[in-house]
């Protein structure tokens, strides 16, 4: 089977532990074996009844055995700590491996699969994982070798007596798996309804205010007590069935008890057996139950383990969509033209393209504006040139170059972009404008801090651009952030710009401080700007308009003001009133 071999790939770093892991859980159950015999000849000295024998043989026998249990100890230790070690390795190595596939992986993944779930696989999946990892097989191993040494020493003492106890054990087994498929019906459903609670839960502190400003709480209330109580429920019958399970095991074990001594008196009666090989049978009858019982959880801990590992498996063979060229081409020596030449471009799963045929043109170091009403696919365009999607159809060069034809992250590092939503990572404002180019020196995130307008703010914070930020840090305004998002972009450097609506999320005041820095920032690059307000792409070489229908107009903001189409219409309407 597939799935397993390549399970059983990530125990080879770690050869040795297991190796060694096995041995002593071997050693472990021997032990646990060898001391009803042990017994048995010390027994059978006492009975002697010659005290000077009996304190002469003592001394070997309480040497074997206190030696005996100091290496089962050192075993018992090993097994927990390294062999528990193992499995917290293999984890760090799958949860490792999960995290870099998850950073190659392309938006349209990132579309598609919401981070809760990526989440619970990094975490829960690789608990049980690993759990499984370290347990499955070394439990198996005490299990069987446990199982099968009783079932022989039973034979050896009296095959007569194992038969019947044989004959339980195996309908003992048979019933513990069949209860415990109900059981783990059972468990899935109280699972199930958990993640009712919290969604119940969730939603209701989510929305929160308007709850309250609807004075909506008995209505919340009301929904929360039937998810609540629907979790009850489902206890109820999870505990029904494991009430079920354990009492009959527990019956089934004293049944086990029962048999030996009344069959086992049979015998003894009839001169079969003696009493001291009824007293052994007690004993190893103790030591094969537990692993019975171990032996079903294994079963369970298997099925997460290895569910767990094919969802973990599920996202590790997801092929990034978009990935280097056999023979890609670092980008080198970039004078910045960029040509759209014929793209068009539907999503995944989509029925409809959203580009079709768009064509333009920006020589190195002009500018082109997009406008146009939300949804006519500006953002969509910009997403074609760092490859956050590919084209459908036509192709984008850079200076002549096909992007796909060039390596990812040379293309991606000619490229600045200013959005919106400005991300801060949680770390200082120096790490945050470093983001840029992690590796420039103190005097260089000045600069272009200072560029980007913002050296004045971070300098009278009281802990200057140590001051922690992001999402447990200082709460910066939109305007700072945004700043904060250009001095990245200046320290980057890069060639080519796209700045989409990177002042629309500002007030009227913000945007123009900033747009300042803007215009500097875009100066000598070749700049794609979307923009709200029309005030801010006046300047631009020249300015597409571009609605679901695809291109509606172009040309330079005095052509198409004279043109007094489309253009003339929103820009008459944007400054009606303000000037
Ligand atoms: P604009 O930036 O002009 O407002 P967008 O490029 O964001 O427009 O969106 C263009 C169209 O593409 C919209 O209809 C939008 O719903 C759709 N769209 C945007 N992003 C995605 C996506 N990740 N998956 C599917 N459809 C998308
Ligand atoms: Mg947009």
């Amino acid at each position: 089977m597939n799935t397993m071999r390549r399970f059983i790939g990530f125990y080879k770093p770690y050869k040795t532990v297991f190796f060694l892991d096995l041995i002593c859980a071997t050693i472990i159950s021997i032990i646990d074996l060898a001391y009803p015999q042990i017994l048995r000849t010390s027994t059978n000295t006492l009975f002697t009844g010659d005290s000077g024998y009996i304190l002469k043989m003592l001394i070997p026998i309480g040497i074997g055995l206190f030696i005996m249990y100091v290496v089962q100890g050192l075993c018992r230790y090993y097994v927990s700590y390294q062999g528990h070690m193992m499995g917290a390795n293999m984890e760090r190595d799958m949860r490792q491996q999960l995290f870099d596939h998850y950073e190659k992986l392309s938006f349209s993944y990132y579309d598609k699969n919401n981070s809760g779930q990526m989440m619970s696989k990094l975490v829960s999946d690789l608990f049980d994982i690993a759990e499984f990892a370290h347990h499955g097989p070394e439990n198996l191993f005490i299990s069987i070798i446990k199982i099968v040494g009783s079932f022989v020493f039973l034979f050896l003492i009296n095959w007569m007596l194992a038969i019947p106890l044989l004959v339980l054990v195996v309908v003992m087994f048979i019933f513990s798996l069949s209860q415990n498929k109900r059981m783990q019906e059972t468990f899935m459903e109280n699972r199930r309804k958990i993640g009712d609670v919290n969604v119940s839960l969730q939603d209701t502190l989510a929305g929160i205010r308007v709850v309250q400003s609807f004075a909506n709480e008995d209505m919340e209330r009301r929904k929360f007590k039937r998810s609540n109580h629907g979790f009850l429920r489902s206890k109820n019958d999870n505990y029904r069935c494991m009430g079920t399970f354990m009492g009959t095991n527990t019956f089934f074990q004293g049944m086990m008890y029962f048999v030996t001594f009344v069959f086992g008196g049979v015998l003894i009666a009839k001169g079969y057996m003696d009493a001291v090989d009824l007293a052994m049978y007690a004993l190893y009858i103790g030591i094969f139950i537990s692993p019975i019982q171990i032996l079903v959880e294994l079963t369970e801990m298997m099925q997460k383990g290895m569910s767990g590992f094919k969802r973990f498996l599920e996202v590790m063979d997801t092929e990034p969509d978009i990935q280097d060229a056999p023979d890609a081409q670092p980008l080198e020596d970039v004078r910045g033209d960029v040509s759209y030449e014929n793209v068009s471009f539907r999503y995944e799963g989509e029925e409809e393209s959203v580009l079709q045929n768009i064509s333009f043109n920006i020589p190195a170091g002009r500018s082109v504006a997009l406008v146009g009403p939300s949804g006519g696919g500006k953002t969509t365009i910009c997403s074609l040139l760092p490859r956050f999607y590919d084209v459908t159809g036509g192709k984008i060069t850079i200076d002549g170059k096909d992007i796909r034809t060039l390596q990812l992250k040379s293309l991606r590092n000619h490229i600045g972009i200013v959005q919106q939503d400005v991300y801060m990572f949680y770390g200082t404002i120096k790490d945050n404008i470093a983001y840029g180019r992690p590796n420039a020196s103190m005097d260089e995130i000045i600069a272009a801090a200072k560029r980007a307008n913002i050296h004045d703010f971070i300098s009278q914070l009281p802990e200057g651009y140590d001051t922690f930020v992001g999402e447990r840090g200082t709460r910066l305004s939109g305007g700072q952030k945004q700043r904060i998002s250009i001095a990245r972009v200046f320290l980057k450097n890069p060639p080519i710009l796209i700045l989409d609506e990177a002042t629309s999320a500002l007030d009227n005041e913000s945007e123009r401080h900033i747009q300042k820095s803007l215009e500097e920032l875009a100066k000598d690059r070749t700049t794609i700007t979307i923009a709200h307000r029309l005030s801010t792409v006046r300047n631009a070489d020249e300015i597409i308009v571009i609605d679901e229908e695809g291109i509606r107009e172009r040309g330079t903001h005095k052509d198409l003001l004279e043109k007094n189409g489309l253009y003339a219409y929103y820009y008459n309407m944007q400054f009606e009133g303000l000037e």
